[in-house]
């Protein structure tokens, strides 16, 4: 299944700042990370893990006018 947005990643709040909350491994605030995989640094765990299963972090804009022809491609 392709995803338009990718916020399931955990998160944490930036110290003394309620309302701003950042990826819990890679530290990038939400509003910068804005729902993109690429917004994570390509060292966080939470993308590699969903580039290694098989989402294309650089296709994504791309094939959102395809998702649907070729979704059985993933589970
Ligand atoms: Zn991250």
């Amino acid at each position: 299944m392709k995803k338009l947005f990718y916020i399931d990643y955990p998160q944490e709040h930036f110290e003394d700042q309620l309302h701003r909350y950042r990826c819990a491994y890679c530290k990038i605030e939400t509003t910068v990370i804005n729902g993109k995989l690429e917004g994570h640094l390509a060292s966080c765990p939470y993308r590699i893990n969903l580039s290694a299963t098989g989402f294309q972090a650089s296709k994504q804009a791309a094939s959102v006018d395809a998702v649907g022809h070729d979704a059985d491609d993933f589970d």
